[in-house]
């Protein structure tokens, strides 16, 4: 079976594990009287629970009754929560909320006999809510991290969060569950979720790209939900009885490539007898291309036929980016979902062309990435002048004869990238340099070459990062080329 497939056969399986809403397989929390939650932006949901916690609880005085209760300043600093970093929601179960944004060094929250209260000294009475539910915690920051994030290739457009969720107008879904019978008896059963109609924020039936925390890669046509589940956002679609978990962003007209189709382009000519370079070169992104062409930064790679828009994987770091390019299948599939995975639990290519006949090989920096079934070719940076991408173009002339399959991997764009930034002088020179050494393996490669890249690369105060889900790291370019001297 194609492996394009396979992805949207896996997102048909998403759609019949689960029922229309996910609160079957939820995690939603039962909270007793005596505990309070906290939820939002938040990693995990905290339970405080009076009787368990080591929290350091305090008697409050009021009214002539003393009662159990806590600062919250000091709650949020005990879970390590700058409290700078966020409001602070309380809701009750009468549906009241008030939202604070600093004092909270003044409130107080209380155990009555009927649940958790609030107070506060030097807040108008309003505060004193009754009877809890949870206490959201509200990122006041918009920095495009632990959010839920829809983009565009050219444009990260909004930025949702659990704790922002709470403030918007959400709408109650009633989930068909099923019916039962027992004797002459049936009943049907619902679960209400809360959700924001997709089409608030995208028009219905956009192609996109939806992508999950852990790695999940699904296109589709937009339809449906996000549903607020606790400290988390989900993508519900009744109709089609899909849900994704955790959704981390959406892309709105996603390019048609992926960088998962180095895997599957290879492939297709491997399989017609052609050999195949790949030329990738690490944390190149969409934007750096274009300001290298508008420039004069790249002029061989300019002069090559204009390079196609590729989505990488979430999360867009150098692991997964090349699992994906090696595998054809994103994270959640193929197991290697950041830095810290270097095994793939599926095959890659290089075991798919040993089972054919074919040779391969992979030359290096100085360090494997991943653990693979190839011939890797390390090479560390033997004149001592910072990269290794010199020692790379020369291992890699002398070694590509004969070699069907031969990946080349730079990882000077990267560092500079990291260093000065995406688009600074020094990044555009080290692009410069590595477009020469593409130059030369290309004329002197007879087969097929792709040129792509791992993730992209933002501008950050102290130079350039990437790893999160906005356009400058999830857009890379993506090339294919005849071998031997351009016309
Ligand atoms: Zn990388
Ligand atoms: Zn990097």
């Amino acid at each position: 079976m194609n492996n394009k497939y396979r992805i949207i056969i896996n997102a048909l399986i998403a759609m019949l594990l689960f029922s229309a809403c996910s609160v079957k397989q939820s995690d939603t929390k039962t909270v007793f009287y005596n505990q309070l939650i906290i939820t939002g932006d938040v990693e995990t949901e905290l339970i405080l629970d009076m009787f368990t916690d080591t929290i350091p609880f305090q008697e409050l005085n009021m009214d002539n009754e003393t009662f159990l209760s806590f600062n919250l300043s000091s709650l949020l600093s005990y879970y390590d929560f700058d409290e700078a970093d966020y409001d602070v929601l309380f809701t009750s179960n009468d549906g009241i909320k008030n939202k604070l944004s600093g004092g909270f060094e003044f409130i107080n929250l209380y155990l009555s006999s009927t649940g958790w209260n609030v107070v506060g000294t030097d807040f108008p009475s309003a505060l004193g809510l009754k009877n809890l539910k949870s206490i959201v915690l509200i990122k006041n920051t918009s920095d495009w991290s632990d959010s839920t994030n829809i983009i565009t290739p050219f444009e990260n457009r909004i930025s949702l969060t659990p704790g922002k969720m709470h403030l918007m107008d959400l709408e109650i879904l009633n989930c068909f569950e099923g019916t039962t019978t027992k004797n002459s008896s049936t009943m049907e059963t619902y679960a209400a979720i809360q959700v924001l109609p997709l089409n608030k924020l995208i028009p219905i039936a956009t192609p996109a790209v939806v992508m999950t925390r852990d790695g999940g890669y699904y296109p589709m046509e937009i339809d449906g939900y996000l549903q607020l589940q606790g400290n988390r956002l989900n993508y519900v679609d009744p109709n089609k009885r899909l849900v994704l978990f955790d959704v981390v962003g959406i892309i709105e007209q996603p390019p048609v490539k992926s960088i998962m189709d180095t895997y599957h382009d290879a492939l297709q000519f491997i399989d017609m007898n052609e050999r195949v370079m790949v030329i990738y070169i690490d944390g190149f992104s969409y934007g750096q291309y274009n300001y290298a062409v508008a420039t004069s930064h790249m002029p061989f790679m300019s002069d090559l036929s204009k390079a196609e828009m590729a989505v990488a994987v979430f999360v867009p770091v150098t692991n997964s980016g090349m699992a994906a390019m090696l595998t054809g299948q994103p994270p959640n599939i193929n197991g290697i979902k950041d830095r810290n995975n270097r095994n793939p639990k599926i095959e890659t290519i290089f075991d798919y062309l040993i089972s054919n006949e074919k040779s391969s090989m992979l030359i290096e920096g100085n360090a494997s990435i991943l653990n693979l079934n190839t011939n890797t070719v390390l090479n560390p940076d033997l004149n001592n002048n910072g990269h290794t991408d010199d020692e790379v173009f020369k291992s890699a002339v002398e070694n590509m004869n004969g070699i069907d399959y031969f990946m080349v991997h730079f990882h000077g764009l990267d560092d500079s990238g990291h260093t000065y930034g995406d688009l600074a002088s020094e990044t555009m020179a080290k692009l410069l340099e590595i477009d020469s050494y593409v130059e030369a393996l290309v004329s002197l490669w007879d087969g097929m070459v792709i040129i792509t890249s791992d993730h992209g690369m933002h501008s950050t105060e102290t130079g350039g990062f990437h790893g999160l889900f906005i356009y400058e790291d999830m857009i890379v370019p993506y090339i294919i080329t005849e071998g031997g001297i351009q016309e």
